[in-house]
């Protein structure tokens, strides 16, 4: 009886599980096929102490996928500065994809004019947005990558989410690992 009990809550549990936002699998956000480095993770020491963010090292003209469906809300892609300087941290060119459960996607450090996508577009995951650059406080191209939300007092926070790879199946990224999208 007792364990019958406990079978059904791990089966409600795990239904529950699937259904909430923090476990929606992403899709790498680079071009199906390419095997990826993630040169920062979650918390890395360089800048992205108490963030949940990820650096993919993209080489500058690289295509950007969308690593979830929505709608875009913001595009910025006038900028050409960047450097390993907290004084750029205003020239990033970027694209933010707002999700159907009140999250958002944010692609940071895009080429000049390299947005793929107009405010008001919806994609699909997969579907290629942009090219990466190396724009606002950014030492070498790549692509910044966050899913973040906002509090009851507004105040931005980001939450780790799970991946799809090719190579190491659904999973939370590391710094310093390959990573190769189906
Ligand atoms: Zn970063």
């Amino acid at each position: 009886m007792r364990l019958t009990f406990f079978f059904l809550l791990v089966l409600f549990s795990s239904s529950f599980a699937q259904n909430s936002s923090h476990d929606y699998v992403y899709q790498l956000p680079f071009e199906s096929g390419k095997t990826v480095l993630i040169m920062q993770g979650y918390n890395g020491k360089y800048s992205h102490k108490n963030k949940f963010a990820l650096d993919f090292r993209l080489k500058k003209g690289k295509f950007i996928c969308a690593a979830r469906g929505g709608k875009v809300v913001k595009m910025v892609e006038h900028n050409n500065e960047g450097g390993g300087n907290i004084k750029f941290i205003n020239k990033a060119n970027y694209i933010v994809i707002a999700h159907d459960d009140a999250t958002y996607g944010g692609y940071w450090h895009l080429e000049q004019n390299g947005a793929l996508v107009e405010v008001g577009d919806s994609v699909n995951a997969g579907d290629i947005i942009g090219r990466s650059g190396s724009t606002g406080f950014s030492s070498m191209a790549h692509l910044h990558f966050m899913v973040y939300s906002y509090d009851k007092k507004g105040k931005q926070y980001t939450m780790p989410t799970f991946f799809n790879t090719k190579n190491k199946g659904i999973r939370h990224l590391k710094s310093y690992s390959w990573v190769k999208r189906n």
